[in-house]
């Protein structure tokens, strides 16, 4: 299945992969990637969209930005140009998969500060 609606993603994948710019840039278990996403697009993703099985404590957070032009991709990370956690690598080399947890991978170098961003989300809730 694909789709851009997170919340059909919830109630029927077993497993996500999240594409960005055409390539696979996170893959898990859908319980994995909701509950610890490690990549930056992933994080802008379930940010940007309303729950319905919690109340409401902050504003939706939208990716900023517009996709990349497919056809004039640098060498860097795709995401590079709409990304808070980006440093001076990114724009030179484009991360592969990496594995972040047992079977669960993120193409993001940036990926353990991700995973510290989203442990203060989940600790400040
Ligand atoms: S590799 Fe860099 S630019 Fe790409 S998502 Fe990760 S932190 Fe952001």
């Amino acid at each position: 299945m694909i789709t851009h609606n997170l919340g059909v993603v919830a109630r029927y994948a077993d497993r996500v992969f999240v594409m960005y710019a055409g390539k696979v840039i996170e893959s898990a278990s859908a319980a994995e990637l909701y509950a610890n996403p490690r990549h930056p697009y992933t994080l802008g993703l379930l940010k940007s969209v309303p729950r319905l099985d919690e109340i409401r404590k902050e504003k939706l957070d939208p990716i900023e930005g517009m996709p990349p032009d497919l056809i004039r991709l640098g060498a860097g990370c795709p995401f590079y140009p709409r990304c808070k956690f980006h440093v001076d690598r990114c724009k030179e080399e484009n991360p592969p998969l990496i594995t972040v947890a047992e079977a669960h991978q993120s193409a993001c170098w940036e990926w353990e500060r991700v995973a510290r961003a989203t442990k203060g989300d989940q600790e400040a809730a």
